[in-house]
């Protein structure tokens, strides 16, 4: 799960990462309620979970009220590479000596958490890394021995950060590892992490990723959650409990089995047509499964057809068909269906739909066949 910056900010000051004041606000009167709490000068801050908010003018300096009252007029509802901004973060505004840059993620090659500063921060990392990879000094933590600080404060010298800044930045350096490894993430990121005339060192921006996999162990984690899709697609299929992510084409397809789901996703590919989602609806599928499957789908204005891919184990045929019956009574289904039904009781499962005689659905023997037929009618062709 990805965090937007003021809940990475919040999760960073649980670790005793500094970060300056601050407040989120929806509309313009609440920007200026908390720029008036944290006091002047502020920066408004666009939240959106993608990087470079900055360069796309999410990201503004103001002196006074009226200035806020520009500044989060503008960026509320402003698009940002796609996402459009609906909630603000209004701070107190920093000054700046330096920007640095540091974070941990997981390097699965080397199977070590790295860790990685820079001198170079504030910038696109991934720039640094291409145009020059020396500025960044890395650093391999195996989980076992974890950080120490004589560690953390030979990385912060070997990146070249300020001699005044680098006992500061060893500090923020192991608290961010704490809130990486305790805190469970995939990712913890400051950039910048910067030095102020002041002579202190904390974070003015924060980029986290929760590993969804450590969930049970944070219960505090659900302040997060209802908050980490933007795709209203992908958050009804979680509602649902369903195996779904969005893509762009569109087929929509359902099939039982991410190994099979897959599959279907490539041959559509493999045919000419272009998946418009991934949906597994799992191994033991029943009729309420397929019926919410197919509602999904259903709220995707780009699929033109539904390719319905099961081979019946333990999800038995008959089920299958039930619950594409009991969908098509629930829901008004736009797209034609094609469905491939086999294994167990596929018989029984293809006798029902028959019977139910719909002229949405159409049965088709093959996965190859029925990936060509899908992606015929979503084309408006007729054979
Ligand atoms: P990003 O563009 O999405 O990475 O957003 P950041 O939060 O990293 O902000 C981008 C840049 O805006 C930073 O690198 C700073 O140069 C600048 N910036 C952000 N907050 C402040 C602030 O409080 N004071 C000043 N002077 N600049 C800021
Ligand atoms: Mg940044």
């Amino acid at each position: 799960m990805d965090l937007y910056e003021y809940q990475g900010k919040q999760y960073f000051a649980r670790f005793g990462i500094p970060v300056s004041p601050g407040g989120v606000a929806d509309t313009v009167d609440q920007a200026l309620a908390v720029a008036d709490e944290v006091g002047f000068p502020v920066v408004v801050k666009a939240q959106v979970k993608v990087g470079g908010r900055g360069k796309a003018g999410g990201i503004q300096l103001a002196d006074d009220a009226e200035a806020v009252r520009r500044h989060a007029g503008a960026i509320l509802g402003m698009d940002v590479k796609g996402h459009v901004v609906e909630r603000l973060w209004i701070e107190r505004s920093s000054d700046i000596t330096h920007e640095y840059y540091a974070s941990f993620t997981l390097d699965r090659t080397a199977k070590k958490h790295l860790c990685m500063v820079s001198a170079r921060g504030g910038v696109d990392i991934e720039e640094v890394a291409d145009s020059d990879p020396g500025a960044i000094a890395r650093l391999h933590v195996d989980p076992l021995d974890g950080l120490s600080a004589a560690a953390a404060a030979q990385l912060v010298a070997e990146a070249g950060l300020h001699q005044v800044a680098r006992e500061q930045a060893a500090v923020v350096v192991q608290k961010l590892y704490a809130c990486y490894e305790e805190g469970d993430c995939d990712l913890a990121e400051i950039n910048p992490l910067i030095y102020t005339p002041d002579g202190r060192v904390h974070a003015l921006d924060a980029k986290v990723t929760l590993d969804d996999n450590a969930r049970f162990r944070h219960p505090e984690w659900d302040q997060f959650a209802g908050t980490e899709t933007t795709d209203p697609r992908e958050r009804l299929a979680k509602e649902k409990g369903l195996q779904y992510v969005g893509l762009d084409g569109f087929v929509g397809i359902i099939a039982n089995g991410a190994g099979l789901a897959m599959s279907t996703c490539d041959v559509v590919e493999q045919v000419g047509g272009s998946p418009a989602n991934f949906l597994d609806i799992g191994g033991g599928a029943n009729a309420a499964q397929m019926a919410n499957a197919l509602e999904v789908i259903n709220t995707d204005d780009k699929v033109r057809s539904i390719f319905i891919n099961i081979f019946g184990g333990i999800t038995r045929g008959e089920e299958v068909a039930n619950g594409i019956v009991e969908a098509l009574g629930r829901v008004d289904i736009s797209s034609p269906i094609v469905i491939r039904l086999d294994g167990t009781n596929a018989e029984e499962g293809r006798r029902i739909l028959a019977e139910h005689g719909s002229d949405k659905l159409e049965p088709v023997p093959t996965m190859i066949e029925a990936a060509k037929r899908a992606t015929e009618l979503a084309r408006g062709s007729r054979p």
